[in-house]
């Protein structure tokens, strides 16, 4: 499932593909990813590529004439790039490229969106003025994601994907970041240390570098599609050894979400936590780690 890292890729991929060549028709299947929108203003699309930027995990598309569009990929969405005459399966939306290419936005669930409106209101569009601080274009250091987190009285790693506070996380990269910096999922943003944020945030950094690595080129393959496989440190691994320690890795459903977690790199104790250790945090948290999450109560 694309989340910032898979967006940013995709976004790459385009411009290098529309880069000094034309889009001399674009057409679209009458399929549920224009939801509310305009398909017929797709046509619309054609001619230079201005600018191809990124918030999140949304796509905002500029071109020539004052056209815009913006492509958010879902759970399955993807943009590829095949010679005209070549079929895509699940393919919904098409441009046409002067140089014999087509590109092919091809989503087989369907959860894509493509919404195409003036270029001047993209970033006008209320799903996109409502992201919080996008870690790649924007910046996220320590203080910054406290800033943005610290005040949430969900669980750590809810608060972590709402798009609203930090855009463009999901659920493997926020698993992967909590691994990397030794946080329980389930730990209350309040209760993090400075160290902790700071810690947190280059395990973000981190863990889309690693997605990067991984993942750039020009096809790539979701963690759920058949022949994918998976190179992430904790996520999917339940009741496998962690690739740290040994331990077996745990699972629990955590806002709606399955959450993967190492019960010994990530204590649900703040006392246990290695930044908290780091810092001689004496006297706060429990005593004893807890490595289960309890039962929590809803009062707000
Ligand atoms: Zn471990």
């Amino acid at each position: 499932m694309p989340e910032l890292p898979e967006v940013e890729i995709a976004r790459r991929n385009l411009e290098r593909w529309f880069q000094g060549h034309r889009i001399v028709r674009a057409e679209a299947d009458a399929t549920r990813v224009f939801r509310g929108a305009e398909q017929a203003h797709f046509t619309r699309l054609t001619g230079r590529v201005k600018s191809l930027e990124r918030k999140g995990k949304y796509l905002l598309i500029t071109l020539e004439g004052g056209h815009g569009l913006m492509a958010h990929l879902g759970m399955t969405g993807k943009f590829v790039r095949r010679k005209q005459g070549e079929s895509v399966p699940y393919s919904r939306a098409r441009f046409h490229l002067d140089d014999g290419h087509v590109v092919h936005f091809s989503d087989p669930r369907l959860f894509g969106r493509m919404e195409p409106v003036p270029a001047r209101e993209l970033w006008e569009l209320p799903a996109v003025k409502a992201l919080g601080r996008d870690p790649l274009t924007e910046g996220l250091t320590g203080p910054q994601l406290q800033e943005a987190v610290g005040d949430s009285r969900q669980d750590l790693k809810v608060a972590l994907m709402d798009q609203g506070r930090v855009a463009g996380l999901g659920n493997i990269h926020a698993a992967e970041a909590l691994f990397r910096a030794g946080l329980h999922p389930a730990r209350k943003p309040g209760t993090l240390t400075p160290d902790d944020w700071k810690h947190l945030a280059r395990a973000i950094h981190a863990a889309f570098d690693f997605a990067f690595k991984e993942q750039e080129g020009e096809d790539i393959t979701y963690l759920e599609e058949a022949g994918s496989v998976n190179r992430f440190r904790v996520y999917g691994r339940a009741e496998g050894p962690c690739s740290k320690c040994g331990t077996t890795v745990e699972s629990f459903t955590q806002g709606g979400r399955t959450t993967h977690f190492c019960p010994k790199c990530q204590p649900l104790s703040s006392v246990a936590s290695p930044a908290a250790r780091k810092g001689a945090a004496a006297g706060k948290g429990t005593a004893s780690a807890v490595t289960r999450p309890k039962p929590r109560s809803r009062s707000r």
